[in-house]
């Protein structure tokens, strides 16, 4: 299904088929350096793909379930439904349903402990990033013991955790396929990620009616991460030719979809792309990295509990203006491929649009400036001392960048 997925939506984007004619196709493999590629989870696709969450767990051995729930799922009655439906299947479950927005250590900490009192042997996630990063924590929690903070770096997880499966109700993160999950340490008021190959998810299932319920605040600013995990990934010191391909469809599904999906939330075609945009983001976030974008984020979230995806989203066209130098003519083509009409532009002019056009995109979503979410400009330095320490987005920058020029990126968003 996955492949039969990624063919369909590959196949309608010409900069795709250029580089899956045969003949670039080899004539690029001849000439590129090496590279890697991981994808792991087993992917399910489709509009009410969730009904087959039962099926999975059985064929996974999981007898008793830590179910993860996004507290949305409790209000709308759908989580009493998805329990209903996994215990008349003989499964047991065990719900932990108390995730807020950018989750601290303490709640990753209490969801693995629940799961570890309770013996679950898979766990299982429905919600946000917010959830599927708890789920994937509490599964590696439960089969190494200790706390969130132990692991959270670069492979500091000794053993492999329970199998998972995760179900994104928001086209944002891309959670569902990379080996990331990202927690709030408040007393050092930052934000940091357990980055382990355990962490990936076994199997993930994309059913995007369980989106059509965002409403439209939280569309535009889960879409605007998505499309940077996108526009980061494409533009990535470590982007490989493969990378490229899903990224740029990715760009593509998320940067034609977004704005209806903000206007018309029950219009499942777009909400469909916008899932699949989001989940192809997170599977070339997951090989090629992100960059500058989320590293001068992580202080906002850090320090002002901004959402992941608004402070993303604020900052994009500014750091790609900061870009521009490096990558003016990757980031002109790609531009070309999202709108017709910049076809005819200059590689700089379609780059430029871009980043105009993101900018409006911003204003027609009533994003707030850095000023209106009550961040003085006194602190910037100590913001930017902090993201330049978020080493590995920062290495992949497509250009080097120093201390003062990420005080001028925030500058630029404070208006
Ligand atoms: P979120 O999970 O925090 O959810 C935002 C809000 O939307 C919550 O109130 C939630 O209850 C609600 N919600 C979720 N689905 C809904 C639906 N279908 N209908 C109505 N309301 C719904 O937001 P997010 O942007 O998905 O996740 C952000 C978190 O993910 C941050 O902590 C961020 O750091 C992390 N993140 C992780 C990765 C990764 O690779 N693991 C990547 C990017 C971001």
């Amino acid at each position: 299904m996955y492949r039969y997925f990624l063919k369909e939506n590959l196949k309608i984007n010409q900069h795709t088929c250029q580089f899956l004619t045969e003949r670039s196709f080899y004539l690029r493999l001849l000439t590129m350096e090496s590279f890697r590629f991981l994808c792991h989870p087993e992917i399910l696709a489709g509009d009410g793909a969730v009904s087959l969450l039962p099926e999975k767990v059985k064929a996974l051995g999981g007898r008793k379930v830590l179910l993860v729930a996004d507290p949305f799922l409790a209000r709308t009655g759908k989580l009493k439904k998805i329990q209903q439906h996994l215990s008349s299947c003989q499964i047991q479950v065990v719900t932990y349903d108390s995730v807020t927005g950018e989750p601290t250590t303490e709640q990753g900490d209490a969801c693995g402990q629940l799961g570890r009192e309770e013996n679950c042997n898979l766990v299982v996630g429905i919600g946000g990033g917010s959830v599927l990063d708890t789920a994937k924590a509490a599964a590696i929690l439960i089969t190494n013991g200790g706390s969130v903070k132990d692991y959270q770096g670069l492979n500091k997880v000794p053993e492999p955790g329970l199998p998972t499966i995760m179900v994104p109700t928001t086209a944002g993160t891309g959670s569902e396929v990379t080996f990331t999950a990202v927690f709030v340490r408040k007393q050092l008021q930052k934000k940091a990620g357990i980055n382990s190959p355990f962490l990936y998810p076994t199997v993930a299932i994309l059913d995007a009616e369980l989106t059509l319920s965002l409403p439209p605040a939280i569309t535009s600013t889960t879409g605007l991460d998505a499309l940077c995990h996108a526009v980061e990934s494409y533009l990535s010191r470590k982007a490989n030719f493969l990378t490229e391909i899903i990224s740029c469809q990715a760009a593509n599904l998320i940067w034609k979809n977004l704005p209806v999906a903000f206007r018309e939330g029950s219009n499942i075609a777009v909400r469909r792309n916008m899932l699949y945009g989001s989940f192809l983001a997170g599977l070339g976030l997951a090989n090629a990295g992100v960059t500058a974008v989320h590293a001068i984020s992580y202080p906002l979230g850090g320090i002002f509990g901004m959402a992941h995806g608004l402070a993303n989203g604020l900052l994009l066209p500014y750091v790609l203006e900061f870009n521009l130098p490096a990558v003016v003519e990757k980031l002109g083509s790609l531009a070309k491929q999202l709108e017709p009409g910049w076809q005819e532009l200059s590689l700089e002019k379609a780059a430029l649009s871009f980043v105009e056009g993101i900018k409006n995109l911003l204003k027609e979503f009533h994003f707030p400036g850095l000023k209106q979410v009550g961040v003085c400009p006194e602190i910037f330095p100590r913001l930017a001392e902090e993201a330049l320490k978020v080493s590995v987005p920062i290495q992949n920058n497509p250009r080097d960048i120093t201390a003062s020029d990420i005080v001028h990126i925030y500058e630029s968003c404070w208006q």
